[in-house]
């Protein structure tokens, strides 16, 4: 059988109009380097040819194609040379990808430093599906405050709980829906005062705590629509008992005013890994 010298370049010519199945025809398939051999079907796939394709002794860039069905159209020969490119195009993929020298650290963020503390390593508190869920965007990207944002409170009732710093949930706001008026914006919707339960201590003031609430709708805006109202109630104290007496707190209503802010953020997701108890500063407490 006499083969045909065919250069690279034509062979590549005759390759572009392959049909996409072209790997169907394919029945058994020896070396793939030349001299490369295989038994091809033709294209209709009834009736199959063995073919090679050889280096030419003659010129680089020459091959001699051989195959049993003589034409001079011979589709099994394109569907040879067609494996062949592909196999040795993977194979300088695979040379490259392993050629390459290991990426660099990345300097880490301070966020990205505080999310590992303690941990050694950053665990996610979301799971893959929930990454992958739209309806968790924001959430995602309010839920985990960094520790600096995060204070251990002592003493009292709240102790051993991490107090979050009011300003990051403002900076986090922003970050997430713009500036405050244009991305978002909160009305005031009543304030109030409440007495508490009276001290028996207290002589001769038979008065107690004076607590003070606040009650707000937080707006955001998403997509450019704004969002129905977001519901937050707020509470702090305007006459408060310290050890031997009573204080007159003149940031009672501001106090309030930022709990009543934080409670509605925290419904859009703000800080929720503290909430949840996955995360108090220094370590993931849960991994879920
Ligand atoms: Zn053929």
């Amino acid at each position: 059988m006499k083969g045909k010298t065919i250069t690279a370049k034509k062979l590549n010519e005759l390759i572009n109009e392959i049909p996409d199945n072209w790997n169907d025809s394919i029945v058994t398939a020896g070396s793939l380097t030349p001299p490369a051999t295989a038994t091809i079907k033709d294209a209709d796939g009834k009736e199959q040819a063995i073919v090679t394709i050889d280096k030419s002794p003659g010129e680089a860039g020459e091959f001699i194609v051989t195959c049993e069905c003589q034409e001079d159209d011979c589709y099994h020969s394109r569907v040879l040379w067609k494996l062949l490119i592909e196999t040795h195009r993977k194979l300088e993929e695979e040379k490259k990808t392993e050629a390459k020298p290991a990426a660099k650290p990345k300097k880490k963020t301070p966020e990205e430093k505080d999310f590992e503390r303690g941990s050694g390593e950053p665990v996610a508190t979301l799971s893959e599906a929930d990454k992958d869920n739209p309806n968790l965007s924001v959430w995602k990207e309010l839920t985990r405050p960094p520790a600096r944002a995060l204070k251990q409170i002592r003493g009292g009732r709240l102790s051993g709980m991490s107090d979050i710093n009011p300003q990051w949930r403002l900076k986090m706001m922003t970050q997430q829906f713009g500036p405050i008026g244009i991305g978002w914006y909160y009305e005031m919707l009543e304030r109030w005062t409440e007495k508490g339960s009276p001290l028996p201590t207290v002589k001769p003031l038979d008065l107690g705590e004076f607590m003070c609430f606040v009650s707000i709708n937080l707006y955001v805006k998403v997509d450019g629509e704004w969002s129905k109202p977001i519901f937050g109630l707020g509470g702090s104290k305007l006459f408060e008992k310290e050890k031997d007496h009573f204080y007159n707190n003149d940031e009672g209503y501001k106090m309030a005013l930022t709990d009543a802010l934080s409670v509605a953020m925290k419904e859009l997701g703000m800080a929720a890994d503290i909430y949840m108890g996955l995360w108090d500063g220094s370590k993931y407490k849960t991994d879920y």
